[in-house]
């Protein structure tokens, strides 16, 4: 029999109603699961489970809990087939991008869940996410960080939230789903990420300074210039369509040099879900390429976040950074 690791961080599943709103409950939760007669059922796995205190919501966690993470699951890899996270679904998707750099090479499954309603409310959506994945974590099909929610279980660094009131939350716009959860689960064993033979050595992220703009019409690059300096790391430009940037201020190729000058690193997204960024598509694009902004081609923005902390973490050359920004390090983007 399989045995999995259930480790709690927080989030709306285990919650409870207080007078400011939902708010972690470890003990309400604690019994709860430990009290679940489907938990104990013959078809589901072995499974211990473990906190990861304080227990948050979801919008307070950042690199000092993704470490914490990746910790447990450095430390217990020997003993468990595979790991469930609980955990907030507001940077659900920023946590599952971090891992799946923070992990690679592990090959288990890394499943993290949560719901849009807790497990203290009748209508939750709670127990089904928390079954099918350690279903999923036992069965140890899938050997990567995914999400699963409301019946999909997504890749975790192509995934962002879509949902803030629906029961599939979530959303994997450029690449295809690794299962679907019907009457049975059904996994797209074609879209797993290959195994590469790469030896897993587990690598805590830095507190890098990293920023994300997002470009609307009537940008400012002027005051924008000004965060440019030599104390930013990275910078994640959420642009129109696949590339496209307004310039007729002029204000664009002087702080992409300024970026050059102190070798800050500026990754190009798209604001569209489902996109890749071509900067050769559009003349409105071209000046970004010209300037040397990186293409993060059809990568989700929480992987382009996440991804830059993990470079600036283990990689002390901003020129292999650069070309490592472009490559595909562990299925987050497609070349
Ligand atoms: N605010 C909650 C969190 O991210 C939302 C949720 O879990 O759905 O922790």
């Amino acid at each position: 029999m399989s045995k999995i690791l259930i480790i709690h961080t927080g989030g709306t599943i285990g919650m409870t109603k207080t007078a400011d709103g939902y708010k972690p409950d470890g003990e309400y939760f604690r019994n709860l699961i430990f009290h679940m007669e489907d938990l104990k059922a013959e078809t589901m796995p072995d499974w211990d489970f473990v906190e990861v205190l304080p227990l948050l919501d979801s919008s307070r966690m950042g690199v000092r809990e993704w470490n914490n993470v990746a910790r447990i699951i450095a430390e217990n890899n020997e003993k468990y087939d595979g790991f469930v996270i609980l955990h907030g679904t507001d940077t659900m998707a920023y946590t599952a991008s971090a891992l799946s750099f923070m992990l690679k090479g592990l090959r288990k499954p890394v499943i993290l869940t949560g719901s849009q309603i807790p497990v203290c409310e009748v209508r939750s959506d709670g127990r089904e996410n928390l079954i099918a994945s350690m279903l999923i974590a036992g069965e140890a099909r899938v050997k990567e960080v995914c999400i699963y929610f409301g019946g999909m279980l997504l890749r975790g660094n192509r995934t962002t939230k879509y949902s803030a009131l629906g029961m599939r939350a979530f959303k994997s716009p450029n690449y295809p789903e690794l299962a679907t959860a019907g009457i049975s689960i059904q996994y797209n064993e074609a879209a797993f990420l290959k195994d590469t033979g790469e030896a897993f050595v587990f690598r805590p992220f830095n507190d890098v300074p990293i920023g994300v703009v997002k470009i609307f019409p009537g940008f400012r690059f002027d005051l924008f210039e000004s965060m440019l300096t030599e104390k930013l790391k990275g910078v994640v430009v959420e642009t129109f369509g696949s590339g496209n940037i307004p310039d007729d201020n002029g204000f664009l190729i002087p702080m992409l040099e300024k970026a050059e000058k102190n070798d800050v690193v500026f990754v190009v997204c798209s604001q569209c879900p489902q996109a890749s960024v071509d900067m050769n598509a559009y003349e409105a694009g071209s000046a970004l390429k010209k300037a040397g902004a990186l293409s993060g081609r059809d990568m989700t923005s929480e992987a382009a976040v996440t991804k830059l902390y993990y470079l600036f973490s283990v990689c002390p050359d901003v020129s292999r950074i650069k070309e490592l920004m472009e490559t595909d390090l562990c299925g987050e983007l497609s070349l």
